[in-house]
């Protein structure tokens, strides 16, 4: 095998080359500010907004509710702490969730240092929110609930839709990092009752450093960065006219091809959690076993340290990770293994592969072979498995 076995999409992901194609003439032909008022920044400013137009359709949008940031962790950032911002007012009680990714935890700590107060909802074992639970923490002072759409690491997709509407019931501002979610399932922010939508483009074959914020019309809250009139004065900035297009070109593809991707992943998925769960002995399958992303696939292996495995899998040329890949270097187990109630010790032992439609079935044998071996020398080499192995 001389290319890598790319099972990290859930990182980032491949650029298609139609997305590079459909970039290419705005770095140095196209070269123009779009905010100029001369023909020939013309032709940058139309493909900004044709960009901004399919990206707006593909979540029933409209097109000025897009607002370009340099991707997911922005828009999360943004929407948090202007909204926080904006309310602070009526109240300081955020409600978020145990399984967010950082970029959504890190902005709620850092809100608490401010004399925030945030309630972080569990998740039961497939890593789903309890709606009475989250009723029961709605308070007088609660301005803002985040909920990611789909979970990054056990690939879980939230009741959003329920979530949306308590939020509403109760005139609380709804907010959820769609990364994960959006071009790979549909999403529609009226059904969904949101707010605020993050997306970004690198994890849907589009560039990276570009992502969007969806703020609804009447949603009145703070510039993110301020300087000139771009983005309707709320996030200036020159945009990135080259990634803009490519974010625009890759949700195109992903919106035109959603259903057979998906069906396709969710095919090859279902081919690789059965595999490793028959033939490796003591693994488990970490969230919900239908209501996944289509790509994802998360497993513990007991008597296993995550890290070794991947080291392992590297050398065999398989991409994996063992949480996010935000966490990798630290030593932490991830928090979302450890709120769907896992002990330490197993959530060391996970590994995530996260499919595209570009894997193949051949990918996914090589894969199984692979881990089914390196399971197995990693497991003889340890004195737990062994005490294990003759208390059996
Ligand atoms: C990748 C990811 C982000 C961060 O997006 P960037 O564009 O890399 O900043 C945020 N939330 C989730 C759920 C993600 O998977």
């Amino acid at each position: 095998m001389n290319k890598p076995i790319y099972l990290d999409n859930a990182a980032t992901t491949r650029v298609y080359p139609e997305v590079v194609d459909a970039m290419s003439p705005y770095f140095a032909e196209y070269f123009g500010n779009p905010s100029s008022i001369y023909s020939f920044a013309g032709k940058a400013k139309e493909a900004v907004d044709k960009a901004r137009s399919i990206l707006a359709k593909g979540i029933g949008a409209r097109p000025e509710e897009i607002y370009f940031t340099a991707g997911g962790s922005e828009a999360d950032n943004w929407a948090i702490k202007a909204a926080a911002e904006a309310c602070g007012d009526k109240g300081k009680h955020i409600i978020t969730s145990k399984i967010e990714h950082h970029a959504v935890l890190h902005t709620c700590e850092y809100l608490k240092k401010k004399g925030y107060e945030i309630t972080y909802l569990d998740v039961d074992e497939k890593g789903s929110i309890n709606l009475e639970e989250l009723k029961r923490a709605i308070r007088p002072d609660t301005i803002l609930i985040s909920v990611m759409t789909a979970n990054n690491e056990i690939g879980t997709i939230e009741p959003i839709e329920q979530i949306g509407a308590v939020a509403k019931e109760h005139g609380i501002l709804f907010h959820t990092d769609g990364v994960q979610a959006f071009g790979h399932i549909p999403m529609d922010v009226d059904a969904m009752n949101v707010d605020m939508l993050s997306a970004s483009a690198h994890k849907i074959n589009g560039p990276k450093g570009i992502g969007f914020l969806y703020i609804r019309k009447g949603v009145k809250i703070r510039s993110f960065i301020h300087g000139g009139a771009q983005e309707r004065q709320r996030r200036a900035g020159t945009l990135n006219v080259p990634g803009i297009v490519g974010f625009g070109k890759a949700a195109e593809l992903a919106f035109a091809h959603m259903e057979d991707h998906a069906a396709y992943e969710t095919e090859l998925r279902d081919y690789l959690i059965e595999r490793v769960l028959a033939e490796i002995p003591h693994s488990r399958l970490n969230g919900e076993r239908q209501k996944r992303l289509p790509g994802n696939a998360n497993f513990c292996f007991r008597f296993i340290e995550g890290e070794s495995m991947l080291i392992w899998l590297d050398r065999q040329g398989i991409c994996g990770s063992s949480g996010s890949a935000c966490t990798s270097g630290s030593l932490d187990p991830s928090h979302v293994l450890l709120a769907i109630g896992l002990p330490h010790e197993t959530a060391h032992g996970s590994l995530r592969l996260t499919l595209s439609y570009e894997n193949t079935k051949e990918e996914i044998d090589y894969t199984v072979e692979q881990l089914t071996e390196i399971i197995e020398r990693l497991r003889g080499m340890s004195p737990l498995w062994e005490d294990f192995c003759k208390e059996e």
